[in-house]
């Protein structure tokens, strides 16, 4: 049976993947070499420099398009080095349509570093997919979707999105650092360009800061690498090591994560002191319908805002936390809590935030894998 037609818990293990040539090594050796020997000028198996390319990379680029369901795979130094990568696609000029509600790193490469060459950023509430075409025009090349949301958990309609975005000929890139191919894969939905901080779920550990693209068309795939070699962001062989280490067990810690996650929703869903608990997979939740047919489960990550909370008051609580560990980043083992007001979004304006909900009593869960009655009676005596 070949390795195409494997089931997505067996590819997170197998995908891509073949014993090491020189010994069998049933894991890649960590290939810690800047360079390769050449027995005569071009002559060379395969690796000539590490920002080219480099075997552990590749090892972890190719378990990334098998469980992506791409074609072609990029490693990057970090997430946003990844997205980076996608912006120079773009020319002076050029338009592109984003989520309104994103990651507070990818608001300040569009508005700080990319604006300042001349791409124009549309922010979008694309719970209504309408709100995207009436942004078109004949600049616009892209269009940026990240779901569910940070922190907001706003779920968008990726297929419907790319119904427009075929019509229009522009591109369509997917942020799926949230959901993780365990839970929806973009490329299958209609996306060009699937994006991840492999930082979070891929890898899983907390323990890397790594990012990744997939595609499926050769040509977008060749500019994209010009791009990776050209640009220099590359993920260095050990940190591609311990990604396709954490990749192998995706999907149980996925499956751990969404039941944790429904347990410590509904607990704050119940919990007399709780204003208001956004997951998707509540029947209430406004995309909980498109959630259902595109995700595979709803995953670990909550946000909830404290009754008739304030800024003081939400971070009480966080500090009062012992088992979620306060700090940036989500996505690993351990369950961590933030406070997007202060930590991961105080890079968009308060008026901006706002308007997306991002209010500053609002607290980020990813709830992790330990039990879950430790960590509601965490959240309990926080809360107390
Ligand atoms: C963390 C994150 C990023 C940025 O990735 P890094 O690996 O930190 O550079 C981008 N998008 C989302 C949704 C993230 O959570």
């Amino acid at each position: 049976m070949s390795k195409k037609e494997l089931k997505f818990n067996s590819k997170t293990i197998h995908g891509g993947q073949q014993p090491d040539k020189a010994y069998g090594a049933v894991m890649p050796p960590i290939y810690q070499t800047s360079t390769y020997a050449q027995s005569t000028p071009g002559g060379h198996l395969g690796y000539e420099y590490s920002r080219s390319a480099n075997p552990t990379r590749t090892a972890l680029e190719k378990a990334l398009v098998s469980i992506e369901n791409g074609e072609y795979g990029m490693a990057f130094a970090s997430g946003l080095a990844a997205i980076d990568a996608v912006m120079k696609l773009l020319e002076p000029g050029d338009e592109v349509i984003s989520t309104s509600d994103l990651y507070g790193g990818s608001y300040r490469l569009f508005k700080r570093v990319y604006e300042k060459f001349g791409i124009t950023f549309r922010f979008v509430d694309m719970g209504h997919v309408d709100n995207i075409a009436v942004q078109i025009n004949d600049k616009t090349k892209l269009v940026w979707v990240e779901t569910p949301t940070n922190p907001m958990m706003n779920v968008i309609d990726i297929k419907a999105v790319s119904e427009i975005t075929k019509k229009h000929g522009l591109l369509l890139a997917v942020d799926n650092t949230f959901a993780t191919p365990y839970l929806q894969k973009p490329l299958d939905l209609g996306a060009d360009i699937v994006m991840h901080s492999a930082t979070k779920y891929l890898g899983g550990h907390s323990d890397v800061v790594v990012g990744a693209l997939v595609v499926s068309d050769k040509e977008l795939a060749d500019r994209l690498y010009f791009i990776q070699n050209a640009s220099g962001a590359v993920c260095g062989p050990m940190d591609s090591f311990l990604t396709l280490r954490g990749i192998k067990t995706l999907h149980v810690r996925m499956q751990r994560h969404c039941e944790n996650g429904e347990a410590v929703a509904h607990f704050l869903k119940n919990h007399p002191k709780i204003e208001k608990v956004y997951w998707p997979g509540f029947k209430s939740h406004p995309n909980h319908e498109v959630a259902k047919a595109q995700m595979n489960g709803f995953g670990g990550m909550i946000s909830f805002v404290p009754k008739g909370g304030s800024y003081d008051d939400a971070i009480k609580i966080v500090e009062k936390l012992k088992i979620f560990t306060l700090a940036e980043s989500l996505g690993g083992v351990e369950s961590l809590a933030g406070h997007p007001a202060s930590m991961t979004h105080a890079s968009i304006p308060k008026s901006e935030r706002e308007k997306s909900g991002v209010v500053d009593a609002l607290i980020r869960l990813s709830v992790g894998i330990e039990d879950k009655e430790d960590l509601m009676d965490d959240l309990e005596q926080a809360l107390a």
